[in-house]
């Protein structure tokens, strides 16, 4: 055996005696076979690759006034007393990911093609966990806090060919029968009429019985999803915290919101606030595993962090922090209720890595000449040559106000009209974030220029006039939005955070598995997500 082999051996043996070390300290030694799963919950951080893992962690562990407060981050404890893996996560015949596919293929643990939901890349129909948990009598659940129809739920209990197909997509969800679904888009579930018919929306205010949801349609028929799901699937239906909360048994339907849900710091802002309607994923998570745990077969829960990847789309680190403390809470949940249980499984993991974001170090704002105590400082002051990104950031990320798209609104409003003007958004930016940009700069983020990637009737690409973006406009895909993105440039030295795109990177994602040893041993090393569905789905079966 060479020195190279013997070290690597000597590692991997080490990294296997301290994997099982810390899962007999955690008290987690299945009885019996030790295998034996009952239940399995599965936490999907959207967009959550390990760049935004590290900034939670940084966060939590370093930032000087971190509301964690010397306490860990529940996504380590699972860390630190299961096991962690690296997944890629391409879909068939690419590079680069979308939420749809890569659910997919974690939910079937197939190949699976890009924009599919439950479908392998040929395109036919495949079982998901949570059917397959529904045929062995096993209760199944959904949360999110987008919407319920969104690319990763849909894709654990629907099958259709595109992710734009959310009114077919919200049909299919409720053909499958699962227990318990949380989370927003109402608008999928309510008739074309609910937008001009005075009866129908006189009918739809009193069975939602919540004022703050918009009633407007997005279906283009007159289904009316809520009375099939309450008459003929025996839901149980809730539009806000209080109905959620006086469900104790049964089959829930809840929708709380007509799109998506709170962003994560609208949610932060509201925590505490006792006229809050819409319910946390903290909470819905909660409500799902008092539903859940009733049945005695068991169950499959699938909670995802759906907005971790939508502040990432807008390249706005303050937001994308707080989703991922949002998530964390719905985590900590989880951890509270299984930590004394060896019967559950839990894999929490992300689809792919959103805006290849990063912590970076510059050339700008030096740091000052200081002493230091050490003997190699005797002679010379210390001072590196860059600045290597100050901890403070990490709270002023916290301290931000508004989401960026919320800022982009406040600035709109003040400027008096549809687009803000430079003085309303430099204002605008100053006050929600607390770092200054020059009106030029402020004027840049403004300016648009002729969409040299026009295609007709495309969803996004069939606009005339895209934001003026500089360096790698191709990725910048999403219209208007890309706005919001053009701020982070302006913050970046403020910030130290730099980011390469408004869509995905291929960055291989962690995957963090709980439970009983001799299930989760598997999940460690160098993965595909179609081998973190299959696994999941043996665990199932086992
Ligand atoms: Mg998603
Ligand atoms: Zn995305």
């Amino acid at each position: 055996m060479s020195l190279r082999v013997f070290f690597f051996s000597f590692i991997a043996f080490v990294l296997l005696v301290s994997c099982t070390n810390s899962h007999l300290n955690s008290g987690q030694q299945a009885q019996g076979s030790g295998n034996e799963i009952r239940n399995i919950i599965m936490m999907i951080g959207d967009g959550m690759g390990p760049g935004q893992l590290g900034l939670l962690e940084d966060y939590a562990r370093r930032a000087p006034n971190s509301v964690y407060n010397g306490k860990q981050t529940a996504i380590s404890k699972f860390a630190s007393e299961g096991v962690v893996g690296l997944s890629a996560n391409h879909p068939h015949g690419s590079l680069v990911v979308d939420s749809a596919c890569s659910a997919t293929q974690l939910a079937t643990g197939v190949a699976s093609g890009s924009e599919m939901i439950g479908l392998n890349w040929q395109g036919n129909s495949v079982e998901t966990i949570l059917e397959d948990a529904r045929a062995m009598g096993k209760a199944t659940g959904l949360v999110s806090d987008t919407r319920l129809t969104h690319a990763t739920p849909a894709a654990f209990a629907a099958h259709q060919p595109h992710r734009s197909m959310e009114n077919k997509i919200a049909a299919d969800m409720l053909s499958a029968n699962v227990d318990i679904m949380l989370s927003g888009g109402l608008r999928h579930w309510i008739p074309k009429t609910a937008d001009t018919d005075k009866a129908v929306q006189k009918q739809l205010s009193e069975l939602i019985a919540e004022p703050s949801i918009e009633l407007e349609s997005k279906r283009g028929d007159n289904r009316n999803l809520l009375l099939e799901a309450r008459d003929r699937h025996n839901y149980q239906l809730a539009f806000n915290r209080k109905q959620m909360d006086r469900v104790n048994k049964g089959k829930l339907l809840g929708l709380f919101a007509g799109s998506g849900m709170a962003d994560g710091i609208s949610y932060s802002n509201s925590k505490t606030a006792a006229d809050r309607t819409q319910p946390s994923l903290r909470e819905m998570t909660i409500t799902a595993l008092q539903l859940l745990e009733q049945d005695q077969d068991g169950f499959f829960l699938m909670i995802e962090g759906g907005q971790i990847d939508w502040a990432a789309h807008n390249n706005d680190a303050g937001t994308m922090l707080h989703e991922l403390l949002k998530f964390d809470e719905a985590v900590a949940v989880v951890y509270d209720w299984v930590k004394d249980r060896s019967d559950t499984l839990v894999v929490i993991t992300a689809d792919h890595e959103t805006g290849s974001f990063g912590f970076s170090y510059g050339r700008h704002n030096l740091y000052e000449a200081r002493k230091l105590p050490g003997e190699a400082f005797a002679g010379r002051q210390y001072r590196p040559n860059y600045n290597f990104g100050r901890l403070d950031i990490l709270d002023k990320l916290y301290a931000q106000k508004k989401s960026f798209e919320h800022i982009w609104q406040e600035a709109a409003i003040n400027g008096g009209g549809e687009f803000p003007t430079a003085a309303s958004l430099q204002s605008a930016i100053s006050a929600n974030t607390g770092f200054e940009i020059s009106l030029e700069q402020a004027q840049e983020i403004l300016e648009r220029e002729p969409n040299a990637y026009y295609e007709a009737g495309h969803s996004t690409l069939s606009a005339k006039t895209f934001p003026k973006v500089n360096d790698f406009k191709q990725f910048y895909v999403f219209g208007d939005l890309i706005h919001l993105d053009l701020i982070a440039r302006k913050l970046a030295k403020h910030q130290s955070v730099v980011w390469g795109t408004g869509t995905h990177t291929h960055t291989p994602v962690q995957v963090i598995a709980w439970g009983p040893a001799p299930v989760i041993e598997d999940y460690s090393g160098f993965l595909h997500h179609t081998e973190i569905g299959k696994l999941t789905k043996q665990a199932l079966s086992n």
